[in-house]
């Protein structure tokens, strides 16, 4: 169990590929700082499903990824509960599909806050304790639209873009301290996040939900499946081991082949 007793926080992690790294880290022995919305119950029986499992204590934090203050009160949950905060995976994310003609201003200022600025503050307010320990796991969700565009998504690839150069950054002010950054690019993978963007692609592209899964979607990525929770999971759970401490700034693909195209 590499992780044992380390304390790792997954923002937006009551759902999809953010739960599926929490169960991954959990798994190998970490204790976990769930973040992320939803039913209340359904997120209270997640925690407790977590502990019991695994044997490892888990807590909710209910911070929201733009709110400054409440990603501080976050880390410091983890700093105060577990006496660190070891590994911490930027995960929190949204999507918007319109043309940018048509792209509401909000949209765009709520996306490159969820899926961009709280990366900055996640980062910001956990990197001084990893410092200080000599020893730190940061792992952002970019996408692989953070190597390449797909029209309609203007907030969304620009965010991914960021995340993508963020990595690097903090990679570099990081490098000799024990600390790795990295950031995983997963092409589509089936979770809420691309079920609620069906719709909006079927009016902006004037297609049926079986157009937008098949010509879209899985024309994007050559193997023709979308990718698992658990594949883009297993990378988070490597890039935290031994064997990966001198892997940092990179941007590692998931994706089917979709970028190599
Ligand atoms: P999801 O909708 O299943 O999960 C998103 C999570 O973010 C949820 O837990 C949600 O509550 C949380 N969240 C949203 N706004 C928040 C806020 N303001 N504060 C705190 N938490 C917030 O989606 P997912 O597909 O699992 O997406 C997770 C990440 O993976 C995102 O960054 C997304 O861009 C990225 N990603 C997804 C895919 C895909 O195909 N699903 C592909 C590439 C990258």
């Amino acid at each position: 169990m590499s992780l044992k007793r380390k304390a790792a926080i997954v923002t937006g992690s009551t759902s999809g590929i953010g739960l599926a790294y929490a169960r991954a880290f959990a798994k190998e022995g970490a204790n976990i700082v769930l973040n992320g919305f939803g039913d209340a119950a359904a997120i209270e029986k997640e925690r407790a499903g977590i502990e019991s499992e695994f044997g490892v204590k888990a807590v909710y934090s209910p911070a929201d990824m733009t709110k400054p203050d409440e990603v501080a009160a976050m880390i410091a949950l983890s700093e105060s509960t577990y006496g660190a905060c070891d590994v911490l995976v930027c995960n929190a994310g949204i999507q918007f599909v319109a043309p940018v003609e048509e792209f509401p201003v909000e949209k765009w200022q709520q996306i490159i806050a969820i899926n961009l600025t709280s990366a900055f503050l996640c980062m910001r307010a956990a990197v001084p304790g990893m410092k200080k320990r000599g020893w730190g796991r940061i792992i952002s969700t970019a996408s692989a639209h953070s190597l390449v565009a797909s029209p309609f998504k203007s907030a969304y690839v620009a965010a991914k873009h960021g995340i993508a150069g963020l990595t690097k950054t903090i990679a570099l002010e990081t490098a000799t301290h024990g600390i790795t950054v990295n950031c995983i690019s997963p092409g589509y993978v089936w979770t809420p996040l691309v079920e609620k963007q069906i719709p909006d692609t079927m009016k902006a592209r004037n297609m049926t939900k079986e157009q937008v899964i098949n010509d879209v979607l899985l024309d994007a990525q050559p193997t023709k499946e979308f990718v698992t929770v658990e594949e883009v999971a297993g990378i988070a759970v490597f890039l935290c081991s031994d064997a990966a401490k001198n892997i940092t700034g990179a941007n590692i693909s998931v994706d089917g082949g979709w970028t190599a195209e």
